[in-house]
């Protein structure tokens, strides 16, 4: 997270940053970053979260241009390839796909297949469906990740949170403890360890076979 811009040409200490100490680090803007500030080509206790699939976010190629079913991308997906479009799972009048921008691995979002924005514009028969398909979500994603709790939602408008506000999306976010930490609030970045294509597999593949129910947080597969 650090660019050129934050290396000053003497490569000492960061500008504004406090007295340098081998042994406690420095203090930048009142943080205390433990381990002293190097050069750029000197290896450091680090690690490097490479999150390339962002790059289509930052760089909005994946906006819609405008509201309408033809821009937009959970309207063209069921087109797609399960693999291809991400998709977990067909129902019959809502589907379930990844998240392209999650919040956690296994960030699932069940779409009813009409364009509709609003949940008061669902029809029952899609209600039923998202409500299914969000209870069998939970119970996949618990049975492949063994998550501790979950946040189910809808944003309804933009001014709510909604990214792609013209197509009615609900959230399924597994959550485990301590995983809220201080990467969205420093970095605006969400560390996310396993690959989408990866997560939609394991997920597919679990759809059919995971328990239902309370059950539903034994491992699946055919030892257990
Ligand atoms: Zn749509």
């Amino acid at each position: 997270m650090t660019d050129q811009a934050d290396v000053p040409e003497s490569l000492g200490a960061p500008s504004g940053a406090g007295p340098l100490d081998e042994l406690t680090g420095t203090v930048v803007d009142g943080v205390r970053i433990e381990a002293p500030f190097q050069p750029a080509d000197t290896p450091d206790p680090f690690g490097r979260l490479w999150t390339p699939h962002r790059m289509v976010y930052i760089g909005g190629q994946n906006k819609p241009a405008d509201d309408s079913a033809a821009q937009c991308p959970f309207c063209a997906a069921p087109g797609r390839s399960d693999t291809d479009a991400l998709i977990v799972h067909r129902g019959e009048s809502a589907y379930v796909l990844m998240n392209l921008y999650p919040y956690n691995t296994g960030h699932l979002l069940i779409c009813p297949y009409r364009h509709v924005s609003d949940w008061t514009e669902a029809t029952e028969a899609e209600r039923a469906d998202i409500g299914r398909l969000t209870a069998r979500a939970m119970e996949v994603v618990r049975a492949v990740s063994h998550p501790h709790g979950f946040n189910l939602g809808m944003n309804q408008g933009q001014v709510a949170g909604a990214g792609i506000a013209a197509h009615l999306h609900q959230h399924v976010v597994p959550r485990w403890t301590g995983d809220a930490n201080f990467m969205p609030i420093i970095g605006k970045t969400k560390p996310v360890p396993q690959l989408l294509g990866d997560q939609r597999d394991q997920l597919a593949a679990a759809w059919d076979t995971a328990p239902t129910g309370l059950d539903a947080d034994r491992p699946v597969g055919p030892n257990h």
